[in-house]
């Protein structure tokens, strides 16, 4: 489907319609599945998603073991002791963690215990060294414990399995690896996990203005920010960037780039080159690396966004499984400000579906006051670039204030905001006061 249509008559390229955003986002997700598994190490896992879901062979704890330092003794041994009249136990032994007991408990007598220590067997309770006569610390083991305190049955005293038990599910397929899940991943002896591959995405610059930082400017240039920061959204969003530098203004580069890019990634994301200009090539190169498949959504700022599918040839790069996807292409309006947002709203969603999360967007979303009259275009989808803040003197409890001028080039507005505020198509303006659904972005995401 080609949507970017010649005029019969005259050869004059009419655009087409805008799309909904809704339409838009439809189509470049239709046909998107998650990438395939590979077995990675604990260190690398953080931050993808699990493909097969998680069993556990043992069981947390592994065995009934002291939750404080103390004395492990019976309960009924103890029963009514005080800090006016305690009761003495003969101490015959200790248990440091990582150490199997290796005396039990008898009536009149405990066995010193540290946390994590494995219950001595004839023990139902541990009493805290706190309520003891006893020496804090690793003071040597005293012979005898005036007790303090009474206990309960159980007292300080942490069940096998009462964490999770051998033969559990403990993760289902599909959830994000995060510390957590990391943490109970490796307390039950899981070295490795089956998890879904990260996208690889190459990310080309495309303008016959741009120098990249760190270089002298000249009469006429503009630092590449776009590559720079599509890479870290990329990177944000758990894939994996790959830059292929900047492209002139011209057909046979932008092509040469683009086919580049087929080769070795999953996702190609161009940025400048897809609006009407004389230069600007790109969605020509995308009819000659495979196909246009639709352009423009009815969005603010990022109007002009392109999306198309190219076929990688056999043998080329990838993983070559015959179930390979298309490589999909996107090119996204230069404006930094419209490369970020349309990246947020078109390309973030369908690089977490690659790679195997459910929830395509992954961001809350939270209804704030405005703070002051905003105004946008009619009949497009604005989304503002806001700073979320608590706010309790407001209903919601949250207020959005401009972070600075709205205009799609302004960078530094879209650096100070944490949060992009969404005006539907058909409003033209809100008054201060008015609520909006604001979308929380995750401020310095690694
Ligand atoms: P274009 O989408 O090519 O029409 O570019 C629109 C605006 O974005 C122009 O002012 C460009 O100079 C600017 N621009 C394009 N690409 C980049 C880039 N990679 N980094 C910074 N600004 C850019
Ligand atoms: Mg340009």
């Amino acid at each position: 489907m080609s949507r970017a249509h010649a005029d019969a008559s005259n050869g004059a390229v009419a655009d087409p319609p805008l799309l909904r955003l809704e339409e838009a986002r439809a189509h470049m997700l239709a046909g998107v599945r998650a990438l395939p598994a590979e077995w990675v190490t604990l260190e690398r896992a953080l931050g993808r998603v699990l493909a097969e879901p998680l069993d556990t062979q043992v069981s947390l704890p592994p065995w009934d073991n002291s939750a404080m330092d103390g004395f492990a003794l019976r309960a009924a041994d103890v029963s009514g002791a005080s800090l006016g009249e305690p009761i003495v136990l003969e101490v015959i032994g200790e248990v440091p963690a990582g150490h199997a007991p290796d005396v039990g408990v008898t009536p009149g007598t405990a066995i010193r215990v540290f946390t994590g220590a494995l219950m001595p067997p004839g023990a139902d309770a541990v009493v805290p060294v706190e309520d003891t006569d006893a020496p804090r610390g690793l003071a040597a083991r005293p012979d005898r414990v005036a007790i303090h305190q009474g206990a309960a049955t159980g007292a300080h005293i942490r069940l096998a399995g009462e964490d999770v038990r051998a033969g559990e599910r403990i993760l289902p397929a599909g959830v994000t690896v995060s510390p957590a899940r990391l943490a109970l991943a490796a307390a039950t002896g899981h070295g490795e996990l089956l998890v879904h591959r990260r996208p690889r995405v190459a990310v080309l610059a495309t303008g016959d203005e741009l120098v990249p930082a760190g270089r002298p400017l000249g009469a006429a240039g503009i630092h590449d920010s776009n590559s720079v920061s599509l890479a870290a959204q990329v990177r944000a969003a758990g894939a994996k960037p790959v830059r292929l530098g900047l492209a002139r203004d011209r057909s046979e580069e932008v092509v040469a780039r683009l086919r580049e890019g087929v080769a070795i990634a999953d996702m190609v994301i161009a940025s400048g080159g897809v609006s009407v200009g004389a230069h600007d090539v790109v969605k020509d190169a995308f009819g000659a690396v495979g196909t246009l498949d639709l352009w423009r959504v009815a969005v603010q700022p990022g109007k002009p966004v392109a999306f198309g599918h190219a076929k990688r040839a056999r043998g080329q790069g990838g993983d070559g499984g015959s179930d390979e996807q298309a490589v999909l292409l996107f090119g996204l309006p230069g404006n930094p400000v419209s490369t970020f947002v349309t990246f947020e709203i078109f390309v973030r969603p369908v690089l977490r579906r690659l790679a195997g999360h459910a929830d395509a967007t992954g961001r809350m979303l939270i209804r704030a006051e405005l703070v002051e009259p905003i105004t946008k275009s009619p009949g497009r989808r604005a989304f503002l670039r806001v700073r979320l803040e608590p706010d309790p003197d407001r209903a919601t409890g949250w207020r959005a204030t401009l972070s600075g001028g709205q205009g799609s080039h302004v960078i530094s507005a879209l650096a100070e905001a944490n949060g992009l505020a969404v005006v539907p198509e058909e409003v033209d303006s809100l008054p201060s006061g008015a609520l909006v659904d604001v979308v929380v972005l995750d401020e310095g995401a690694s």
